[in-house]
């Protein structure tokens, strides 16, 4: 585990993203009050079903999207939007795709695609290294593809899945980014190379102080690179706290039910979830998480005197920070 300093590097305060609904339907909420803070050199893995808001969080976060409402900040700065800011931010976080043959263009060498960031971002990218090449060199070097010179020459198609994710992440550390937002970055990788992606993340954390936001729906990824888990639903954070905690104390409902499916550990059956699925136009009253909830449906909920308060009272956002924290009425904040 890093030891991280004390004030965020990258921040999501209260961000609301609205998108408009189509021919007549309602406008979808896909981010709907998100409080999320990434320290430095640590890992935060951001997990939750498909459409549940990962990857909208992570390209807000990344500029790409702009809140509606709240905003996003840099070292404590709310980002601005300008053409100009933005190409300054641009290089101190970046982005790193789960699919690296779609990342990568076909006709372009290795050298020339990790070369790319460089040139659209001009000399001050280059720091002290002076000369593309040697800032190339060190880049694939770091991504763990040694040595460098051999790799300048070979296209996309001539290398393994593995060696195509490691130059889509040399094209990020080219330009030395203070942070890594990584979209489901194993997801298309085989088995044996997925932990040597996730082993090199762990690298670049602990020599270079990298930071990164990892987005998956996999919670195994989660449990060996994380510091820390955010869980998301239907566009909130709805648990969030030390990897170690919530993988093996989970509190809330949603994250008991995906650890359920996961792991069969303690011989448990997967809790599968019923009821509507999550739409972010039509978000529930009360706890959206209400209709799918297994505490609710077994009757956890009305035991402990929750039942109508689930259905009728939001649960609330949860803060930013480093703590532990669940939305839920089982666990009210005093407790
Ligand atoms: Fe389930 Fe109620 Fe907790 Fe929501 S607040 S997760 S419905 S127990």
């Amino acid at each position: 585990m890093s030891t991280a300093a004390s004030l965020p590097v990258l921040s999501a305060c209260g961000v609301h993203v609205t998108f408009p609904g189509r021919r007549g339907r309602e406008s979808a909420r896909a981010l709907d009050g998100v409080n999320l803070d990434v320290y430095p050199s640590e890992i935060l893995a951001l997990v939750g079903e498909s459409g549940c808001g990962k990857t909208t969080l992570a390209r807000t976060l990344l500029g790409l999207e702009r809140p509606s409402a709240g905003d996003v900040r840099f070292a404590g700065v709310p980002l601005a939007y300008s053409p100009r800011s933005l190409r300054t931010y641009r290089r101190r976080v970046q982005l790193v795709l789960q699919d690296p043959m779609g990342a990568l263009n076909p006709r372009h060498t290795v050298y020339e695609a990790v070369a790319e960031g460089l040139r659209i971002h001009g000399a001050e990218a280059l720091g002290s290294f002076g000369d593309e090449a040697t800032k190339v060199a060190d880049a694939l070097s770091r991504a763990g593809l040694r040595p460098p010179e051999r790799f300048f020459p070979r296209y996309p198609h001539e290398l393994s899945g593995g060696q195509r994710q490691r130059v889509v992440i040399a094209g990020a550390l080219v330009l030395d980014p203070q942070v890594i937002v990584a979209d489901e970055p194993v997801a298309s990788l085989d088995a044996s190379v997925r932990g040597e992606i996730l082993k090199l993340l762990l690298g670049l954390r602990d020599d270079s102080g990298l930071s990164a936001l990892v987005a998956t729906h996999d919670l195994g990824l989660a449990w060996n690179v994380a510091d820390r888990v955010a869980v998301m639903y239907l566009g909130r954070i709805v648990e969030a706290g030390p990897v170690e905690t919530i993988l093996r104390s989970p509190e809330h409902p949603y994250t008991r039910a995906l650890l359920s499916v996961a792991s069969t550990a303690g011989g448990n059956p997967p809790v599968i979830l019923s009821g509507e699925a999550p739409d972010p136009s039509h978000v529930p009253a009360g706890c959206r998480f209400h209709p799918r909830c297994p505490a609710l449906a077994s009757g956890v909920a009305a035991a402990a005197g929750i039942a109508e308060a689930c259905r009728s009272v939001d649960p609330g956002v949860l803060p930013g920070g480093r703590g532990a924290g669940v939305a839920c009425h089982l666990y009210p904040p005093s407790s």
